[in-house]
């Protein structure tokens, strides 16, 4: 009987030893796990939090007794402490009983996920300062809310779950006060959109502080912390560090797995590594950027399930293919819905793509609808192809789910007068009849035919 063993239990290798039990019901799929649980929905956690009524159980998709069912050897409380990938052994230290055991596998998956970057600023160790990644974190986040019934939180770091959690503490009660070292909240956003989030936030009473860089993290009198930056002390009860996560790849570097050019695990479209019968998937590994064409890093909770399929069934011997990723990603701060896919024009410029970049508002629902707002897109076309590069909308209305036509036509190499020629629906109460993706479409061809004129006519200066 054949092995395949898969480290990391939540997205990505839950989905891997699903599919492998699935396409090799006689294999012996064992699932290590370092934490307490598997299987569940970090993405819930700010709307878990928010609400002091439902536990974090709720978030839990599969309990240890729905895997084992499934007659996967899952090990929890497991950690996988080396991979000998010569004589194909992975070792495994119980967490509780401290024994450590040695698994020789047929094949292997890694899917140690990412940890949240701790920034080296003193003062973070130390009670009422919180990350938010695991279970156990929201856990923890979650019962010092209760207990300690904190009045003030500082939240560092202005990325989506940073802006989740500020709705999410405002929720609770707190004063919120966000802040954040680059001059804008919402990092790999466009100012544009950027804006609005920043709108949304003072609309709901947090306080966002940019271009600020926190030096440490203080206890005062009482209860008390302190936030210091360099513009000052900022006085609360609560700190939320959430600036990023970087992805789980020590294991795998000492097993002689490549990294790629991002630092996560290099993969091919079956998720093979460099090192035979060895695979990796989820937020450890790379994925390739259907726009730029070249490896990425997105850590998201769509391409860690899809990635952990394809992963689990080729470790069982399948030929499945991962078709790579735009980038596509929404939140919801506040009343405020908020989503991109494919490339800014910054980053497009940084590959050497030249872009022309257009802004659009629409509403979101036909004038003298109720509840029509205005819906902001800005968009990025390959100047002189007109090729689709990336898209990013923010409004009060649906957005989320709008966002996913530009995602659609990315992957399928839309120009943007493909895009404006979509048949999209209209009723009233969905859409006014063009809909701001078809606006966005028309005024990025409008922004491509000047620039397509401005390019004549310094052709026919140098000509002259
Ligand atoms: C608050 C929050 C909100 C989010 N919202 C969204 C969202 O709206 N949309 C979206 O797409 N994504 C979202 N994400 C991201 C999404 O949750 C992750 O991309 C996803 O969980 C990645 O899954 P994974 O299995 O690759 O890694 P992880 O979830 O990190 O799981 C890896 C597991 O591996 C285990 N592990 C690591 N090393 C070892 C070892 N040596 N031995 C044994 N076990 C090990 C870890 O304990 C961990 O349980 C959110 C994340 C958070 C925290």
């Amino acid at each position: 009987m054949s092995r395949i063993v898969v480290i990391g239990g939540v997205a990505a290798g839950m989905s891997a030893a699903s599919q492998a039990k699935r396409r090799q019901p006689e294999a012996d799929v064992v699932v290590l796990e370092r934490g307490p649980y598997v299987s569940y929905g970090a993405c819930g956690m700010p709307y878990n939090i928010e609400d002091p009524a439902r536990t974090m159980d709720d978030l839990v998709v599969l309990t240890p007794a729905d895997v084992r069912e499934r007659g996967i050897d899952l090990r929890l409380r497991h950690r996988a402490s080396g991979v000998d990938s010569k004589r194909r052994v992975v070792a495994a230290q119980d967490l509780e009983g401290g024994a450590t055991v040695e698994l020789d596998y047929d094949a292997l998956v890694l899917a140690t996920g990412a940890a949240p970057v701790q920034p080296p600023i003193p003062g973070l160790g130390q009670p009422g300062v919180f990350v938010l990644r695991e279970l156990t974190d929201g856990q923890a986040l979650k019962q010092h809310l209760a207990e300690a019934q904190p009045a003030r939180a500082v939240i560092v770091g202005a990325g989506y779950i940073g802006m989740e959690m500020a709705e999410a503490l405002r929720g609770r009660g707190l004063a919120v006060t966000v802040v954040e070292r680059i001059d804008q909240v919402t990092p790999g956003f466009d100012p544009a959109i950027a804006a609005l989030v920043a709108d949304a936030l003072g609309r709901h009473g947090v306080s966002v502080e940019t271009g600020v860089t926190v030096q440490a993290v203080e206890k005062v009198e009482g209860d008390g912390l302190a936030v210091r930056t360099d513009r000052g002390s900022i006085p609360t009860d609560l700190v939320l560090v959430a600036v990023g996560v970087r992805p789980r790849v020590e294991l795998a570097r000492s097993a002689g797995v490549a990294l790629g050019e991002t630092g996560a695990i290099a993969v091919d479209d079956g998720m093979r590594t460099n090192v035979p019968a060895v695979f990796a998937a989820g937020d450890c590994a790379e994925a390739w950027h259907i726009v730029s064409g070249r490896p990425a890093w997105i850590p998201l909770g769509t391409t860690a399930n899809k990635q952990g399929k394809v992963a689990g069934a080729n470790a069982a011997g399948g030929t499945e293919c991962f078709a790579g990723i735009a980038g596509t990603a929404g939140f919801k701060v506040f009343d405020l819905e908020v989503a991109r896919t494919g490339l800014t024009s910054t980053e497009a410029a940084g590959l050497g793509i030249d872009v022309v970049t257009a802004i659009s508002r629409q509403r979101s629902r036909a004038h003298g609808y109720p509840g029509a707002n205005p819906i902001t897109t800005t968009l990025a076309a390959e100047r002189g192809t007109g090729r689709l590069i990336g898209a990013q909308m923010a409004g009060v209305g649906v957005v989320a789910k709008r966002i996913d036509v530009f995602a659609t036509a990315l992957a399928a190499g839309f120009t943007v007068e493909a895009l404006e020629a979509l048949d999209l629906s209209y009723a009233p109460p969905f859409a006014p009849v063009f809909d701001p993706v078809l606006i966005a479409a028309t005024v990025a061809r409008k922004r491509l035919e000047a620039a397509a004129r401005e390019d004549a006519a310094a052709a026919g200066r140098v000509g002259r």
